[in-house]
């Protein structure tokens, strides 16, 4: 049975990296019916942050990425956030040092800088481990003896626990996107597992816990893949069966040249967070879901960041993404971040709604709209959507379907009147009003008609006619307009431009 877990840390608003780490888990859960998992890695106290949990929690329901286990539900394999499994893990550290897996070490923060700053005069780098931990300055269970290293824990003196990391081997590691990797363990530091303010590290948490929940399948960002060499030491430190790996590869900038940053999105003009977040400073940041985006269309575009069908389909929904997607097809390079194709999925994703739900929304969004009947604007919207790529366009497209132009612009004034308008204008309002079968068929068919029995020249007509309906020579087709507006409103506009 597949079991993945999203395993975000509340230090922050989700970024659209981490929505896609926990997009891909979905799909390659729900492709395999196997459940997903989220758990909230909150052992670091200094770094936690107030409503980043909800945050991340309100962003994937957004998306409508579900979740089968955590915070909140009520399974076996619960409690779902770190601080409530706080208990569980030093029985593990002890395992480990039990072992010989493990040391503790009570070296201050001075004695560790002062060491690596010893180190650096020497023009070499300070790495905890084999190279120095038994001799010379350090202050760790391997040099003390057994009843100094307990007198001082029983002083109350500060200590992490170490993991022993072993000398000259070399680790093959395995992972599903990069296939083979070697380490040579000389380079690995002894990372603290286990603090003396009872808490865990990432490291020892996040192994026992997916252990605990019995996780298959490790996916998270390419900036982990450092930590697999030790996260397989730990697995077999303890004796237990590591679970599979896959890195997916970083998001980069639209310029393709380095990571994409939190600070990218407001800096360069597009959101980089699933909603718009507040920082505890009132910064606010802007969200895909307030700048109009359909949660389609950007779990559609966040799915090919490092990942393709091979096929030329672009449109996926999120149904079809868990049937096709694959772990062996995402790519090893980095993907860039292109806003652009955002905007494109979205404008693809707004064709497919319903005119009334998006005139629900433009409704709600539109003051002026507030008296108007849905039916009307859900016509409109109908009518206008194709050049829109969101909901705010839709004003700008739309206003002169609800209130008359209040000015002309002048450059299409001057291209379109002329000494003759007036006479041509004035048989448009008797066509118009004449006209007992009030449709767009008809309307045209009669006005074109007339224009080319009397060889008079379509713009001539067409011009002034739509600028007395919109105020510039722009919109959807002229005859669509008159009919929307009805008779008596189209003579009234003609007449203004007139006047
Ligand atoms: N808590 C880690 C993070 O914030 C999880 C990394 C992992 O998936 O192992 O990204």
């Amino acid at each position: 049975n597949v079991r993945v877990r999203f395993a975000p840390s509340p230090t922050g608003p989700l970024h659209i990296g981490g929505v896609r780490t926990a997009l891909f888990n979905y799909l390659f859960a729900k492709k395999h019916n196997g459940d997903f998992v989220l758990r909230i890695e909150d052992t670091d106290q200094n770094r936690y942050v107030e409503g980043a949990e909800d945050y991340i929690v309100k962003s994937l329901n957004w998306c409508g990425i579900t979740v089968d286990e955590g915070p909140g539900t009520n399974e076996k394999f619960g409690p779902y956030r770190q601080s409530e499994r706080k208990h569980l893990y030093k029985q593990y550290a002890d395992e480990l040092i039990a072992k010989g897996k493990a040391y503790y070490a009570f070296d201050t923060a001075e004695q560790l800088d002062a060491e690596r700053k010893a180190h650096e005069a020497e023009g070499k780098t300070f790495i905890y481990n084999w190279h120095n931990r038994e001799k010379g300055r350090l202050v760790n269970s391997l040099v003390l003896t057994e009843t100094e290293t307990k007198a001082k824990i029983e002083a109350g003196d500060d200590y992490v626990i170490r993991f022993k990391s072993p000398q000259d081997e070399t680790l093959h590691l395995t992972d599903i996107i990069r296939g083979n990797i070697s380490i040579d363990t000389n380079v690995l530091d002894d990372k603290v597992l286990f603090k003396s303010d009872g808490m865990p590290t990432y490291h020892l948490a996040n192994i026992v816990d997916d252990h605990l929940m019995e996780i298959t399948h490790v996916i998270r960002g390419e900036e982990w893949l450092p930590s697999l060499a030790l996260h397989q030491l730990l697995y077999d430190g303890f004796g237990w069966k590591a679970p599979e790996f896959a890195h997916l590869p970083l998001i980069l900038k639209p310029t393709g040249k380095g990571k994409l940053s939190k600070r990218d999105g407001d800096k360069m003009g597009f959101p980089v967070f699933p909603l718009e977040y507040t920082a505890p400073d009132k910064t606010v940041s802007r969200g895909y879901k307030e700048d109009g985006y359909f949660p389609e269309a950007v779990v559609n575009f966040l799915a090919f960041l490092g990942w393709n069908p091979g096929t030329e389909q672009e449109i996926f929904s999120l149904e079809q993404l868990i049937s096709e997607f694959d772990l062996g097809k995402v790519h090893k390079a980095g993907a860039r971040f292109d806003p652009d194709k955002t905007k494109w999925f979205n404008h693809h994703y707004m064709q497919q709604q319903l005119d009334l739900d998006l005139a629900e929304q433009f409704k709600a969004l539109q003051p002026e709209l507030a008296e108007i009947d849905i039916n009307y604007i859900a016509l409109v919207v109908g009518l206008i959507k194709e050049r829109a790529t969101f909901v705010q366009d839709f004003w700008d497209l739309s206003h002169f379907f609800f209130t008359a132009p209040t000015s002309y612009d002048e450059k299409a004034s001057k291209k379109a009147l002329k000494d003759e308008t007036p006479a041509l204008l004035q048989e448009v309002i008797n066509i118009v009003t004449r006209t007992s079968e009030f449709t767009v068929q008809n309307l045209q068919a009669k006005t074109k008609g007339w224009i080319t029995e009397n060889e008079i020249g379509f713009g001539k007509v067409m011009m002034p006619l739509r600028l007395a309906l919109v105020g510039a020579l722009q919109g959807p087709d002229v005859f669509d307009i008159i009919f929307m507006i009805g008779k008596a409103e189209t003579v009234k506009r003609i007449e203004a431009l007139m006047k």
